[in-house]
């Protein structure tokens, strides 16, 4: 879709009404204890809105209500064509209102609102249609179990499905884990990040519109420590599809022993390498893939590849491309404005942490080549696009995720040295490889540990690939595609005896 101008992008900011109550029961409500939560801009550091703090017994009483829609069938037993309609049309409402949805996204995160409306917005409403479409035609299985038995191994919805969100990507990954939880019948509860509540909040209102039975969907807002525990700890939530850092998926794991060992599935963070092979003759694609894949929402992106490894011979030449290329192509600004491709960290409190490290790696000597520094535009969270080249291997730039806009540039005297270091990381989500030979793209494909690799292009794969980590990345199941489906369903064996 074609980009609204600044100028009508500034209005629908000033008639924006922002949601700011929980969704329970298809309806908004405050937190039983009347208890707020401010939702700061960090374009402008001003307060947005006060939402819903919700405790424990909002937990309680959106878990009841989701068991009890669950149990009614009124979507569980409805037909999956009829599902599948219902999360169609509900998939149009949401691309009717793109612009909306973007520039609340925006204001909300400090993301570019031209990347919101015509990436995270696009990308969330196409994964709604694919699941949706899948509704009925995710097939059982017959066993081999020979003449006198039927063995049937069919696939059943969950029952109350929790999903815990990041604020990093918050509309698209919420319809990635909405879109195959709703298609297979569940009754789910959606916990958005504290940072980002508003463009979940604005969703399920929609849902309402398309025809989904109130109940089926909940949004709890507040406090992770308080919110996620509850849901992590409820006897009533039989599964949770959580997507943010390694350290709360661990805790996940320990909620699910401690109670009803609900399924968990962990999306988590990563230290994702990119890998230029020594036959690459031309590096221009490399550099401009090198440099979305590190600064595009600034470098808040769990697939970040913030460790590029480059022939030696061919570093200073790579560097200097990547520093030029930054200069013409990233323009850094207010996000509202869509001329700006380049906006704000999310927090206040992340813009720190991400400058303590910043500074750390400054004080440590690592050669730095641009960046360095946070930027002073309007009131914005903004720091510069950074990159050092060569730091120490035992480095924070070469071992800790960072989760913002620093990358690091490493030179190496063989593709098999690139490799060893590429894997030399807890991290296992995502890796690049550039090359010119179809034999090599195979071979070192297969040598790199990490759920998605891709080949000549900066990418997670699309909504048919299932994406998911290794190592530390990731737990129990995979987003995106059939996969995704799994996490959300249990397999369960029907045996007849022909003979008895
Ligand atoms: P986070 O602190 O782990 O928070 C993620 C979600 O968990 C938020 O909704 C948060 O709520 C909630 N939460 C916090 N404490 C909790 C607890 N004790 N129990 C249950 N839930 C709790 O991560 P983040 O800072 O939002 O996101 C950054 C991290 O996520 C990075 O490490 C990044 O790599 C990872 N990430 C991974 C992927 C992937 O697909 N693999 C995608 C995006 C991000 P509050 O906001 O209220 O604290
Ligand atoms: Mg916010």
């Amino acid at each position: 879709m074609s980009l609204p101008t600044y100028a009508e992008i500034k209005k629908v900011v000033d008639g924006m009404q922002i949601p700011t109550k929980a969704f329970i029961g298809g309806k908004f409500v405050s937190a039983l204890s009347g208890k707020t939560i401010p939702s700061m801009s960090p374009i402008t550091g001003e307060k947005l809105a006060d939402f819903a703090a919700c405790g424990k017994e909002d937990v309680d009483a959106a878990v009841k209500c989701a068991q009890k829609v669950f149990n009614s069938g009124v979507w569980s037993k409805m037909h999956p064509t009829e599902r599948k309609k219902i999360l169609l049309k509900y998939a149009d409402l949401i691309e009717q209102h793109t612009v909306e949805l973007g520039v609340l996204e925006s204001m909300d995160s400090g993301k570019p609102v031209s990347d919101c409306i015509t990436i995270d917005v696009p990308e969330g409403v196409h994964a709604l249609r694919w699941h949706a479409e899948y509704a009925d035609k995710n097939y059982g299985l017959f066993s081999p179990s020979g003449d006198s038995s039927v063995g049937m191994i069919t696939k059943e919805a969950i029952g109350v499905v929790a999903c815990i969100i990041p604020w990093n990507f918050p509309l698209m990954t919420t319809l990635w884990k909405l879109a195959p939880s709703l298609a297979e019948g569940n009754s789910i509860i959606i916990k958005p990040a504290s940072n980002t509540t508003l463009s979940t909040l604005r969703l399920v209102e929609y849902a309402t519109e398309a025809g989904l039975p109130e109940g089926v969907i909940q949004v709890i807002t507040g406090s992770g420590s308080i919110v996620g525990e509850a849901l992590g700890m409820h006897e009533g939530v039989g599964a949770i599809s959580f997507t943010g850092s390694t350290e709360i998926g661990r805790k996940l794991l320990e909620y699910s022993s401690k109670s009803n060992l609900k399924k968990i599935v962990l999306e988590l963070g990563g230290k994702s390498p990119m890998v230029i092979l020594d036959d690459v003759k031309d590096l221009s694609n490399a550099v401009n893939n090198a440099l979305f894949s590190s600064f595009w929402n600034s470098g808040q992106s769990c697939t970040a590849n913030s460790r590029i490894f480059v022939p030696e011979n061919r570093k200073e030449e790579f560097v200097e491309l990547m520093v030029a290329s930054l200069n013409e192509t990233w323009k850094i600004g207010n996000p509202l404005n869509p001329e700006f491709n380049y906006g704000t960290l999310i927090s206040e409190a992340h813009f720190k942490t991400v400058m303590a490290h910043m500074d750390q790696a400054i004080k440590e000597g690592h050669r730095m080549v641009c960046g360095g520094k946070a930027l002073t535009i309007e009131k914005g969270l903004f720091i510069a696009p950074t990159i050092f080249v060569d730091p120490t291997p035992n480095s924070d730039l070469m071992k800790t995720e960072l989760f913002g806009p620093i990358t690091s540039v490493i030179g190496v005297k063989s593709n098999e040295e690139a490799i060893e270091k590429a894997n030399d990381t807890e991290y296992g989500l995502q890796a690049t490889i550039f090359t010119e030979d179809l034999r090599s793209a195979h071979k070192y494909a297969r040598a790199i540990k990490a759920g998605t690799v891709s080949i000549n292009r900066y990418c997670e794969g699309d909504i048919t690939t299932p994406f998911g980590g290794l190592k530390m990345s990731g737990f129990g199941g995979q987003d995106n595609a059939a996969a995704a489906h799994d996490q959300y369903t249990e397999v369960k064996t029907i045996f007849i005896d022909l003979d008895a």
